[in-house]
């Protein structure tokens, strides 16, 4: 039976991507409020740097760094920028997100590619560059943002395709690098206030406050999410107690999902 490194928290190092703001921010809170140093990326270094200093501020471990998740050499170079500035990384939270909304009809090029690049790209690049480093240590975590609209959602077929992609990923992670001691899990939310709900009812024309209740109304639960919500989520799956735990999709919605 293999041998797994199982450190303690303090001994771990975390990169959560798209941290500046929302759900990626609020993961990266938790983790370092769980005794993790962590690394925040983003596409503004300013913004990463910004939410960084606020962990520090809090007691924590933390730098920000600017990079486009599905440029192969900034992802390269970023994950440099940890190892040197805080350690080797054995945590990895692939969050970082965008939406390009449209019916399929009106949908442009850029827009589906847009989506995939940042989604699954933006994944697989971090995941291949950081993999090293947990079969090093024997021992890692993946966290791998999906989403409910994976299983279909009007006028978000590059995203649930992307989203839904990112489960086959991360399934697949869980097969390959299972043997080293690293899992791989998918959190799929549902409804979450941020930045990009936000943004989302802007552009179908309705008010956010109004947006969020047609929400709640339509979730069991009956409240929308909070970004601490899903933090808490993968702040379970990056913990050593949940090395029996791989290749799931838990769906974070207040409500069940197929
Ligand atoms: P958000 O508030 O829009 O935050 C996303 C962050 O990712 C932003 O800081 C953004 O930076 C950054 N980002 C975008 N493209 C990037 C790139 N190429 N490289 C690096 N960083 C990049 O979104 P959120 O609601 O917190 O969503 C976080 C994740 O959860 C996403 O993967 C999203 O698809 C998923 N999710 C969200 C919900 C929800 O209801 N909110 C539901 C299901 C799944 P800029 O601001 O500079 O663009």
């Amino acid at each position: 039976m293999p041998e797994h490194n199982d450190p303690t928290s303090t001994n771990r190092v975390a990169i959560v991507t798209g941290g500046a703001r929302g759900i990626g921010a609020a993961t990266a809170r938790r983790l370092a409020a769980d005794g993790l140093a962590v690394a925040v990326v983003d596409l503004d270094e300013e913004a990463a740097r910004a939410s960084a200093d606020q962990l520090v501020a809090a007691g924590g471990r933390a730098v920000g760094l600017g990079a486009d998740v599905s440029d192969a050499e900034a992802v390269a170079a970023a994950t440099d920028r940890v190892v040197a500035e805080l350690g080797a990384p054995t945590v990895l939270v692939n969050n970082a997100g965008v939406t390009r909304d449209n019916l399929l009809f009106k949908m442009a090029d850029e827009d589906w590619d847009t989506v995939m690049r940042v989604h699954l790209r933006g994944a697989f690049l971090f995941t291949r560059a950081v993999q090293s480093h947990m079969v090093a240590a024997t021992w890692g975590r993946v966290v791998n943002l999906s989403s409910r609209s994976a299983q279909g959602n009007r006028g978000q077929a590059n995203y649930a395709a992307a989203k839904a992609g990112l489960q086959g990923f991360t399934k697949t992670l869980a097969i390959e690098l299972g043997p080293f001691g690293i899992t791989a899990n998918a959190v799929a939310p549902g409804f979450i206030v941020t930045e990009m709900t936000k943004q989302t009812a802007e552009r179908v024309g309705v008010d956010f406050d109004d947006f969020q209740q047609r929400a709640a109304e339509q979730t069991p639960v009956r409240r929308v999410g909070r970004p601490e919500d899903v933090a808490h989520t993968v702040s379970f799956l990056a913990s050593a107690e949940a090395g029996f735990v791989t290749g799931q999709v838990i769906y974070v919605a207040g409500g069940p999902c197929d």
